[in-house]
């Protein structure tokens, strides 16, 4: 783990090179998955940040439901990143480009757009959660939806409202656009990007559950209060 950023303003940009944590909030405003990442440019309109594969983040470790009580539970526990992702975030907006490179040549392999949250910045780094659909898109700019039968399935059980699925739909939209106009920021280079050779492996600072959460101020109107 890395030294805590304890003392610091969340209002104060970030240093290429810093690492920060990118956490996922769950519905009721907790620390979820957390991810350590290189800050690539802390810019007006551009947040860039990187996770090489090897990093350690905490995903959920699901334990089934036990022989007849009722639900499932889930932890916290660490897991292996397996992949280099630059991740493009911009702010006020509900949606990350993602580029993803493999193996040692870093062959670009893909871009995916990722809808979430407008992020919000803490002492440690940033807050989010994903907002189930995505975009996946071929270095070439084909693009296919993914996950929109489990949106549409959301919005079935009432997990999400028809408004809130409409709203994400919508995003997702306005980045096709983009992408099909070739604009920014498909048209910015970011394949040929390449991190900084000193960098290491990022790790998570050992406050990443502790530091104050900032929680998206339209989570009730997307999520509902039921949790709260
Ligand atoms: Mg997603």
């Amino acid at each position: 783990m890395e030294p805590s950023h304890a003392g610091r303003s969340p209002a104060q940009r970030w240093q290429p090179g810093e690492t920060v944590v990118l956490r996922y909030l769950t519905r009721d405003g907790k620390p979820g998955m957390a991810w350590p990442y290189h800050v690539v440019e802390d810019r007006d309109d551009l947040l860039a940040l990187y996770i090489p594969r090897g990093s350690t983040y905490k995903n959920w470790v699901v334990t089934p439901a036990a022989e007849g009580d009722g639900r499932p539970t889930r932890r916290l526990g660490d897991d292996l990143w397996r992949r280099d992702v630059l991740r493009l975030m911009f702010p006020g907006k509900g949606h990350s480009v993602w580029l993803f490179w493999i193996d040692d040549e870093r062959r670009f392999s893909a871009y995916y757009i990722n809808m979430e949250e407008p992020f919000r910045r803490t002492s440690i780094g940033f807050d989010t959660n994903d907002h189930t659909l995505d975009v996946v898109v071929t270095p070439d700019l084909e693009w296919r939806w993914k996950d929109d039968d489990e949106m549409a399935l959301r919005v079935e059980q009432g997990v999400f409202s028809a408004e809130f699925a409409a709203e994400v739909r919508a995003e997702g939209e306005r980045v096709i656009d983009a992408l099909e106009r070739r604009a920014s920021p498909f048209s910015d280079g970011w394949e040929q990007w390449t991190p900084d050779p000193g960098w290491g492996i990022p790790a998570l600072t050992d406050d990443w559950d502790t530091a104050p959460t900032k929680v998206w101020e339209r989570s009730v109107w997307a999520y509902g209060d039921i949790a709260r």
